[in-house]
């Protein structure tokens, strides 16, 4: 199981650059992630699937309700306007706040196992979009992100561009731009979870498994 959370919704739109507003594009990647995600054979819930508002811990919150695997929030990156910074980061929480001890039990926080779960799924992660979207690659970071921190199972934040670069943002507007992100992500988040110890099922290798994985009784 996966829990994929769009950034941001409702009253919160999150960056508007460009004439992107992140809240939207950002469901749109995390949509396309999910049937993504699907064809492969994973399970996924998503933390919104319309324009409604949560709180970073109930989006965290998740990963416990669901004991998932592994979590992902989608994001569009800004600088300042004019700048021309542009590519894909990722981010991983370096500790586990008191805070997230205080919200899950013990049990659920063992699953988080160390940091370093999450920071290897940052890499696999950063890896697979950038050469998916042939984007710049910026490199993975450690920032506890509270919506990373607080989840019990390793966790990653992909900032999937520059809404304030001009170059960027256009390609961020395309569909088929943003089903190439989606397609990046999902491939690192099977190839992340192909190397851990399986808590819950995925299906069929997905290796190889091509269209014949998508089909459904
Ligand atoms: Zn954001």
């Amino acid at each position: 199981m996966v829990v994929v959370d769009a950034g941001h919704g409702g009253h919160d739109g999150g960056a508007v650059s460009h004439g992107v507003i992140e809240k939207k594009l950002s469901l749109d990647i995390a949509k396309r992630l999910k049937q993504a995600l699907e064809k492969a054979g994973v399970r996924v819930v998503m933390t919104r699937q319309d324009d409604s508002y949560l709180t970073l811990d109930e989006r965290a919150a998740f990963t416990s309700r669901y004991k998932a695997d592994a979590f992902v929030s989608v994001h569009l990156n800004t600088d300042g306007e004019g700048s021309d910074a542009e590519g894909i980061e990722t981010y991983f929480a370096a500790t586990t706040p008191l805070s997230a001890r205080q919200l899950v039990s013990a049990e659920a926080l063992s699953k988080k196992e160390s940091p370093s779960a999450s920071a290897e799924f940052a890499g696999v992660v950063q890896r697979l979009v950038c050469s998916t979207t042939k984007a710049g690659n910026r490199g993975t970071k450690a920032r506890d992100y509270a919506v990373v921190a607080r989840a019990v199972c390793p966790a990653v934040l992909v900032e999937c561009g520059f809404i304030t670069s001009a170059s960027e943002s256009v390609l961020i507007k395309q569909a088929e731009y943003r089903e190439r992100l989606a397609d990046g992500i999902a491939r690192g988040v099977v190839l992340f979870l192909q190397g851990q110890p399986a808590k819950s099922p995925i299906v069929a290798a997905v290796a190889g498994a091509g269209d014949s994985a998508a089909v459904r009784p």
